[in-house]
């Protein structure tokens, strides 16, 4: 038995439908395995703006410092799109994810068997694949100098990309502490036949590599990365990438698998700490209405677990749960095709903590 403090954010749209779905997870993990998590909800995004008129309360940074984890379902809306930069929901976004030091991105892209006839490539392609990227998220190019300027009456613009080696470090272990709970292989990319960025970014790699002798590294260039992605992504465990690069490869390979509502996502920091949250937005068009696909923020509590908890069986005990639940051709409305048995919101998480109860048995 074990004790746990998460804070979780709602958020917007359908973002409070969503979270609550993944709490009721989280309570039936606490059920099953008798750990105590101490839940705690705070204000994040548009709502945060209408109870407090700004989108990131003082108050929700102090809760999540204090968190083992955090959870986060969506902020956003027409509602406040018209808001200035500093007062619009995403800020409280950005904000917090500055404020807690979250430089490690993870994004899983897995296969469900009775899912794969939706992805855009071959069954056999798909079938089997179960991939992690991890993205630098706090330096490169995004964070470089920027500078526009007109040289002979032409206009330029110039973006510097800078890594130092303790950046790269720390996102190397990551991935290799990652790769340890997972299938022990990593994929390290780059472009160091051309950049001198990358160029140091293989250099440390190998050298982290040295501490994990039992994790197999090869390194790829970010080119042929897109390529293998497309032809024979199960070929890939763990991808750790810079920030640029991981933008774009995380992209494709969240697309490898299909339906947005199915996509979770993490952000680390120093330690174990992590954010833990669907990939998709708050879907404005859907909120309230209970048909959003709970499934990305029930995945998202099967990360927080096994990274941030330390609780590897009960993290696999959800999702093989959504695995046997679509299995048995249960859908919303996101991953149905016609004939399919629509659930909404609640039933389909009632459906997920049933199957995880019978599996535990
Ligand atoms: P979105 O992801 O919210 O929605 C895109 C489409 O996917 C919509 O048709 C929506 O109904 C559908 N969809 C998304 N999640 C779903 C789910 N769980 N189940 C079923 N269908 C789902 O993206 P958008 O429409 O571009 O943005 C809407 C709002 O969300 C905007 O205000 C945007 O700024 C915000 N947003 C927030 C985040 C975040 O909080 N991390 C991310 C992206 C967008």
């Amino acid at each position: 038995m074990a004790n746990f403090r998460i804070t979780i954010l709602p958020g917007d749209g359908i973002g409070p439908e969503i979270v609550a779905e993944g709490v009721k997870v989280l309570k039936a993990i606490e059920e099953l395995y008798h750990h105590h998590f101490e839940i705690k909800e705070a204000l994040i995004g548009g709502i945060s703006l209408d109870q407090t008129g700004i989108p990131l309360p003082d108050e929700t940074v102090a809760s999540c410092q204090a968190s083992d984890a955090v959870l986060l379902g969506a902020v956003g809306g027409p509602k406040w799109d018209q808001n200035p930069g500093h007062l619009r929901p995403e800020a409280g976004l950005l904000g917090i994810r500055k404020k807690l030091g979250l430089y490690a991105n993870l994004r899983p892209a897995t296969a469900f068997e009775s899912l794969v006839d939706a992805s855009t490539l071959k069954p056999e392609v798909i079938s089997g694949v179960d991939l992690l990227v991890v993205r630098e998220l706090t330096g490169g190019i995004y964070f470089g100098h920027k500078e526009r300027r007109e040289v002979n009456g032409v206009a330029e613009a110039v973006d510097t990309l800078h890594y130092n080696e303790k950046e790269i470090e720390r996102i190397a272990h990551t991935a290799f502490r990652l790769a340890r709970l997972r299938r022990n292989k990593v994929t390290s990319v780059d472009k160091a036949n051309v950049m001198e960025s990358s160029r140091l970014w293989r250099e440390v790699v190998i050298r982290v590599a040295k501490e994990y002798p039992d994790v197999e590294l090869e390194h790829v260039l970010v080119d042929a990365c897109a390529m293998q992605l497309i032809r024979t992504p199960k070929h890939f465990d763990v991808i750790v990438t810079e920030n640029l690069f991981g933008d774009i490869l995380s992209d494709e390979a969240a697309m490898l698998t299909g339906s947005i509502g199915m996509l979770a996502s993490a952000s680390l920091g120093e330690g174990t700490f992590g954010l833990y949250e669907p990939v998709h937005g708050s879907a404005p068009d859907i909120a309230g209405q209970g048909i959003a696909n709970p499934i990305a923020t029930i995945l998202s509590v099967a990360m927080m677990l096994k990274y941030s908890l330390g609780l590897k069986v009960e993290a696999d005990l959800i999702e093989l749960a959504v695995k046997s639940v679509l299995e048995k051709g249960y859908r919303t409305g996101d991953i149905a095709s016609t004939g399919d048995e629509v659930k909404g919101t609640v039933e389909m998480g009632q459906l997920i903590i049933e199957e995880m109860k019978a599996l535990k048995k």
